[in-house]
């Protein structure tokens, strides 16, 4: 990859894969393979609740389903029973941006003449327009807008004669993000792009015969639901095959500078896993400690933002002393379908999600604590609602620095546009939330929570600079450097 000139990032964007979090699982060598698959994606189903799928194979053939919807309302057991085998791979997805259709469901599955394929992505391909242009030209035929299916493309056209010889064939043309699970009828084969932009666990699940299975996630949650201890990550650059050969891992290509995600840290991730190595929750609690140090304040509480806040917020309340209160209580079960009510009913969406408790709010001086402000309405909100609830003070505390670029790389983040982060001084950003104050973690002290001690991180939506080239319908972004 080499360096163009500069363009500006603020030029709008028509691609479909802008905004797409998802999750993946795979498992090798268990007879429930397609069960397991479930829990492992009912536990990284915070990871994208558009749509679902798993994908099996009893050795011969690959079996399917993808539907949209939830985890737990796709897989019955009459559906789980179609998945028949050993070997499995599963994907949740979520899009804001593109087409929320079934086409674009996960894993995509192709017959060529490598055999039958199947695969699960998290992450967006940057170079995935110019590459689709030309297979098009090349008479490809595509089903979906998905970037996904350009890899299978790649792998179907390739001249290797091994699935694995054309996987890495696929792999040196694709640019960006990728964690990528494989399915053939006989193996899973597993990838992650060279800057490890994304998570991809490896575990081992010991089974009760003496035999072991091989599994991966996005996160290592989902091996925690398994009882699958977790061993490493797969590396970035790294391909790792398994099958009736066992395990082999190899560099496909030269691993890059690692760029992983900092936002997987600071909200998209669980705080229960452990991603890039390191424990989530550690890194959110440590954020909200640097955060009451480098920002405190003269409060009655510290009050978290649920679920995104929590960790952060009992980090400052241990760091300052002042004490925690959830005075915020979150409904889990908003699903997406409800009743609207026909007439105006202001602040109506927050509040099915979230409801105050006023006793605890009452007259107090609060320190709200949130991981992040995107586009500024939820904070608003949430903000109002704290000081209707009687609170004297609202005192706003983000672990994380402003958000002020889009991401490229598997983040749902909107257009530059809409992040009020990019057009706002932090004084603008606090009237418009209607805070007293308002405060964010500097860059140098999520770098500290995070223990980045080797400059290992992407923080390009807070930074504004790329680690690799980004390319935009006919606009290539310039790589700027790893922050
Ligand atoms: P807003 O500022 O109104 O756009 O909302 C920001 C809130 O949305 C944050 O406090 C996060 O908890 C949550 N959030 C941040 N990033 C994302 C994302 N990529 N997908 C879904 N929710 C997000």
């Amino acid at each position: 990859m080499s360096d163009t000139t500069t363009v500006s990032l603020e030029t709008e964007v028509p691609f479909d894969k802008l905004h797409e979090e998802c999750g993946v699982f795979a498992i090798y060598g268990h007879p429930e393979a397609g069960n397991l698959s479930y829990l492992g994606l009912y536990a990284l189903q915070h990871r994208g609740q558009e749509s679902a799928g798993i994908a099996s194979s009893d050795g011969k053939k690959i079996h399917s389903v993808r539907k949209m919807g939830h985890v737990a309302d796709i897989f019955t057991p009459d559906v789980l029973n179609q998945l028949p085998g050993e070997l499995a791979i599963g994907h949740t997805r979520y899009s804001t941006a593109g087409e929320t259709t079934l086409a674009n469901a996960q894993p995509l599955s192709v017959a060529c003449s490598k055999g039958q394929v199947a695969v699960a992505h998290n992450g967006n391909l940057t170079n995935a327009i110019e590459l689709r242009n030309d297979l098009e030209r090349d008479g490809s035929i595509f089903q979906s807008t998905s970037d996904t299916e350009v890899i299978l493309h790649l792998v179907a056209r390739s001249h290797e004669r091994t699935l694995p010889g054309a996987l890495r064939d696929a792999l040196l043309q694709i640019e960006g993000a990728f964690s990528l699970v494989f399915l053939a009828q006989n193996r899973v084969i597993v990838a992650r792009d060279p800057h490890g932009f994304r998570p991809l666990a490896m575990g081992r699940l010991e089974m009760s015969d003496g035999k072991q299975a091989t599994v991966f996630a996005s996160e290592t949650c989902a091996f925690d639901l398994l009882g699958a201890t977790y061993i490493d990550d797969v590396l970035p650059g790294e391909m790792v095959i398994v099958g009736p050969e066992g395990v082999t891992r190899e560099f496909y290509t030269r691993p890059g500078v690692t760029a992983h995600c900092a936002f997987e840290h600071v909200y998209f991730s669980r705080p229960d896993s452990v991603v890039f190595g390191k424990s989530v929750s550690e890194s959110r609690e440590r954020m909200g400690r640097l955060l009451a140090r480098e920002h405190p304040v003269d409060a009655d509480v510290v009050v978290p933002v649920p679920d995104s806040g929590v960790t952060a917020a009992i980090g400052y309340a241990a760091e300052s002393g002042i004490p925690y209160r959830q005075a915020l209580i979150r409904n889990h079960y908003v699903g997406r379908t409800f009743i609207e009510p026909s007439q105006e009913i202001r602040d109506f969406g927050v509040k099915l999600k979230l409801n105050p408790i006023r006793h605890l709010l009452e007259g107090k001086r609060v320190i709200l604590v949130d991981d992040s402000i995107i586009r500024g309405t939820t904070s608003r909100k949430i903000v109002r609602m704290v000081r209707n609830a009687g609170a004297r003070e609202v005192h706003l505390r983000i672990s994380c620095p402003p958000t002020v670029s889009p991401c490229y790389y598997g983040v749902d983040t909107p257009s530059k546009e809409e992040l009020i982060g990019a057009r706002n001084t932090i004084d603008q950003i606090r009237d418009y939330v209607e805070a007293d104050s308002l405060s964010y973690l500097p860059l140098e002290a999520l770098q500290t929570a995070i223990r980045d001690d080797n400059q290992e991180f992407c923080y390009s939506c807070y930074t504004g600079k790329y680690p690799t080239l980004v390319q935009i319908g006919e606009v290539v972004l310039a790589k700027t450097g790893c922050c």
